[in-house]
C-alpha cells in the first residue's frame, strides 16, 4: 500500500449521518478513503496536509444531467453534430462538474455511445472529469419527448429487446421517458408507455440487474411507474391537459411512497428559468413558469412530506442549466422541507444508494476518495456549497493546475 496522506480540515462532513466532526482528519491511500481520526491520534510519522476553513465532506452527486446538451438554451441542436463532436462535449461537460464539486453525474439520456465512450476515456485517466454513468439513449415511445438522442420504442417485446441491448452496449441504468416533456408533439400530461409496456421494460432491467428511472410530469405517468415497480421517478410534476400545472394529487404521491419510489426533483429547472424569463422581460411565459415552479415545489414537498426520500439532479445541459449548479438544487431541497444535513446526503450518501452506485457518496473506510473542500460550513450555511476550494477524484487532486 501507497503511504498515506492525512488532510487536516476545519470540519468533516461524512454523510454516514448528519454530523459536523471538529479536530478530525481523514487518511487517503491509493485512491481510497482510510480512516476519519482524530488529529491528536495520528501516527507521529503521518503526512499531513492542512486545509484551513475548509470542511471536507464527499463529491456531490448529479443525479440527473444530459451531457450531450449544452446549456444554452435550445433543446436538442447539439445532436446536429456527429458523435465523436458530442463524445468532446460530454467529457468537456463532465470536466465543469468536476470542478464544482460534482464528482459523479448520472446521464439520463445523450445519443448513442457518446456518453459511454466519454466515460471509458475518463475511465482511462485520459481526461479528468466526473464519474459518468450513462443510460445511453432514453427509451421513448415513437417520436416521444428526447426521441432525437435515438431510443425509441414499441411493444413490450420491442422494450424487452432494447434493455437487453442497453445492458449489452454498457448502460449503467435505464432512463424511460414516460409522459410527454413540452417538445414537438409530445404532452406532458399524457403517460406515453402503457402499463404492460412499463412492466416490461422494468421486469427485464431488474433482471439483468439495472434499475431504472422514470421521467414522469403527470399523475397518471407516476401512478404506472410506481405500479411497474420502477427505483425512481424524475421531476415529478402534475401538468394537467392544456400544459397547466394541476393540483398535487395525494393519491399518486401515496402510491410513490408506499412503493418506495424514490424522487429527483430537478427543480433547478424552474428556477434558472424563471432568471432567465425575468432578465428577457417575457411576462408571459414568466408567469407560466411561476405557475409551474410553484406546482412544482408543492409536489416535492407533498413527497418529502409523505417519507418518498428525494435526490439532488439538476438536468443540466437541458434548457439553461450548467453543469454547475447542484448546489442550488440542495439549497431548493431546503425549501421544500428537507432538514441541513439531510439535504446534503441527497446529493451524497442518499443519491448514491438510491441509484445502487459503488463506493461513492460518503467518507468512509474503503470508499473511493472522491472528496471535495468547500470554504465554511454547509451544514449551517447551505452557499458554502458554491465555494469549493478543492477537489478530489479517486485520490488525485483536479483542477487547472493538475493536468
Ligand atoms: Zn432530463
Amino acid at each position: 500500500m501507497a503511504r498515506s496522506v492525512w488532510y487536516v480540515p476545519d470540519r468533516v462532513f461524512t454523510a454516514v449521518d448528519d454530523r459536523i466532526l471538529e479536530g478530525h482528519a481523514v487518511e487517503v491511500a491509493d485512491g481510497r478513503v482510510g480512516a476519519v481520526a482524530p488529529v491528536g491520534g495520528l501516527p507521529a510519522d503521518a503526512a499531513v496536509e492542512r486545509l484551513p476553513g475548509l470542511t471536507l465532506m464527499p463529491g456531490m452527486i448529479d443525479a440527473h444531467v444530459h451531457l450531450d446538451l449544452l446549456a444554452e438554451g435550445g433543446r436538442f441542436e447539439a445532436l446536429d453534430e456527429e458523435d465523436g463532436v458530442l463524445a468532446v462535449a460530454v467529457a468537456a461537460h463532465a470536466r465543469c462538474a468536476l470542478l464544482a464539486g460534482v464528482t459523479t453525474v448520472r446521464d439520463c439520456g445523450s445519443r448513442g455511445r457518446t456518453a459511454l465512450d466519454a466515460r471509458r476515456a475518463i475511465e482511462l485517466g485520459w481526461t479528468e472529469a466526473a464519474t459518468i454513468k450513462a443510460s445511453g439513449p432514453s427509451l421513448t415511445v415513437p417520436k416521444g419527448h428526447c426521441w432525437p438522442f435515438g431510443g425509441e420504442v414499441s411493444g413490450p417485446e420491442g422494450c424487452r429487446r432494447s434493455v437487453r441491448e442497453h445492458k449489452a452496449a454498457g448502460a449503467d441504468f435505464i432512463k424511460v421517458v414516460g409522459s410527454g416533456g413540452g417538445t414537438d408533439n409530445t404532452y406532458s400530461w399524457q403517460p406515453s408507455f402503457s402499463q404492460e409496456e412499463l412492466d416490461a421494460i422494468v421486469d427485464e432491467a431488474h433482471t439483468l440487474g439495472m434499475r431504472v428511472t422514470v421521467h414522469c410530469l403527470c399523475g397518471e405517468a407516476m401512478r404506472r411507474a410506481a405500479r411497474a415497480g420502477a427505483d425512481q421517478i424524475e421531476h415529478g410534476q402534475f401538468i394537467v391537459e392544456g400544459d397547466g400545472t394541476g393540483p398535487v394529487e395525494p393519491d399518486v404521491i401515496d402510491a410513490v411512497a408506499a412503493a418506495g419510489v424514490a424522487v429527483t426533483p430537478t427543480l433547478t429547472v424552474a428556477l434558472v428559468q424563471l432568471e432567465r424569463l425575468d432578465r428577457a422581460g417575457d411576462p408571459v411565459r414568466l408567469d407560466r413558469w411561476k405557475e409551474m415552479r410553484d406546482g412544482w415545489f408543492d409536489s416535492a414537498r407533498a413527497m418529502h412530506r409523505a417519507g418518498v426520500t428525494l435526490v439532488t439532479g439538476t438536468d443540466a445541459g437541458w434548457l439553461y442549466v450548467d453543469f454547475a449548479a447542484l448546489p442550488r438544487e440542495v439549497a431548493a431541497l431546503r425549501e421544500v422541507g428537507l432538514g441541513a444535513g439531510e439535504s446534503l446526503r441527497a446529493a451524497t450518501s442518499t443519491a448514491s444508494r438510491v441509484m445502487g452506485l459503488d463506493g461513492v457518496g460518503s467518507i468512509a473506510h474503503g470508499q473511493r476518495a472522491d472528496l471535495i473542500g468547500v470554504e465554511g460550513n454547509p451544514l449551517a450555511d447551505v452557499a458554502a456549497l458554491s465555494r469549493v476550494r478543492w477537489v478530489m477524484a479517486g485520490g488525485r487532486l483536479a483542477g487547472p493546475s493538475t493536468m
